[in-house]
């Protein structure tokens, strides 16, 4: 447990306590202060969608051959060979490198969603080790799917998910790909370990129209309707993308107390539209998609992409995080208050200047404190050579 710290004052004069791992009045004697002069002190940052094992693509993935055309392209040509060719290595590597540079840019929090085909069994244990290490926040799954190798595939994926335990900044999803790539079986048991585990289900829908076509073909109105009738979505459960949906299916959403994630600039890079009907959500939170999880860069692109679209809805979906991980972990609902996480950014006019997660100090003066950059940029260059080499290999 760290010991206790007392952020501030700031230059409004605030100061915050944190201890044992929460937002508290009072610090107590022998507590450890954090500088915050001519600074603000903020809540950290979530990023409700992401994918640490693509965190090695700005090392100069090479683009894919010949260019897709399609969502599916994209995901077979790109995104499906990088996750078959991850190793242990590589996706130790991947992830510290998108974690420093997330705890880098103020983002105390991550909600992951892991697809390693030929490495499934430890492979969330690498993630929590990377997280915890390096000291974010976590929410990590791994996607189960049948797409490489059916309903055995699935099974492993979903055994994934309960082999990881919970810590004080560990919470374990059950995840799914999504409704195109897995069967009602599947679906049924994904829903059924997540109750079980006293958790919910992280899964891609509706993101392209892929998805709703294929759910269509099975018989259903869509792949929301097909999750819901499968039982597959325990209250709380977390949506990435909603682009193809209607307003009505996103009131069902609503009734059914689900979470959604907008992830504005994987949308808008894999062309798979705007995400029109998440205005009428209760529930919409920010995500990145496996983007560098930089939240302020990521909300400009929603400004931007929401104002071209019309979308006047969109203005709390960064804050809309914070309530999503508060419920994940118990703690009372507004950043910063009384029984809050203890979960903060000092920003100064240079940029982050401190960051705390659970009252452990991991970012100081601008500078990763949890482990060593200098070595976290060369093994990645390092591993991201070594993967592309893997990647070319896949077809
Ligand atoms: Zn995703």
């Amino acid at each position: 447990m760290s010991v206790p710290l007392l952020v501030g004052p700031d230059r409004s004069g605030r100061t915050l306590a944190v201890v044992a791992g929460r937002v508290t009045s009072a610090a107590g004697p022998g507590a450890r202060r954090l500088d915050c002069d001519g600074a603000d002190i903020l809540p950290g940052s979530v990023c409700a969608h992401t994918h640490l094992y693509s965190g090695l693509v700005p090392y100069g993935m090479p683009p894919p051959a010949p260019p897709p055309r399609s969502f599916l392209q994209i995901l077979e040509r790109v995104w499906w060979r990088l996750d078959r060719a991850i190793d242990a290595e590589s996706l130790r590597a991947s992830a510290r490198e998108a974690v420093a540079r997330a705890l880098l840019a103020g983002t105390t929090t991550l909600v992951d969603h892991h697809e390693s085909p030929e490495f499934i069994e430890g492979s969330l244990e690498v993630l929590a080790e990377a997280c915890e290490g390096l000291g974010v926040r976590s929410l990590l799954c791994y996607g189960a799917t049948e797409r490489n190798g059916g309903p055995a595939e699935a099974r492993r994926g979903l055994a994934e998910c309960r082999r990881i335990d919970p810590s004080p900044t560990r919470r374990r999803l059950v995840g799914l790909h999504a409704s195109f790539t897995v069967s009602d079986e599947t679906l049924r048991e994904a829903g059924r370990l997540a109750r079980e585990l006293g958790t919910v289900v992280h899964v891609h829908v509706a993101e392209d129209l892929a998805d709703v076509e294929d759910a269509r073909a099975r018989g259903t109105a869509g792949p929301l309707e097909r999750l819901l009738a499968q039982d597959a979505l325990p209250r709380g459960s977390i949506l990435a993308h909603g682009v193809h949906l209607s307003p009505d299916e996103v009131a069902l959403a609503n009734r059914a107390g689900l979470w959604f994630v907008q992830n504005p600039r994987s949308n808008e890079g894999n062309r798979v539209g705007y995400p029109q009907a998440l205005r009428h959500g209760d529930r919409v939170a920010l995500g990145t998609d496996g983007w560098v999880a930089d939240m302020a860069v990521e909300e400009a692109a929603l400004r931007r992409l929401a104002a071209e679209n019309g979308d006047d809805g969109a203005a709390g979906r960064l804050g809309a995080g914070h309530a999503l991980v508060a419920e994940a972990f118990g703690a009372a609902p507004e950043p910063l208050g009384e029984g809050a996480l203890g979960d903060l950014v000092v920003r100064d006019g240079k940029g982050v200047r401190h960051v705390v997660v659970n009252g452990r100090i991991v970012i100081e003066d601008g500078h990763l404190v949890t482990a060593d950059q200098v070595e976290i940029t060369r093994t990645s260059q390092r591993e991201a050579a070594r993967l592309w080499k893997r990647m070319a290999a896949i077809h």
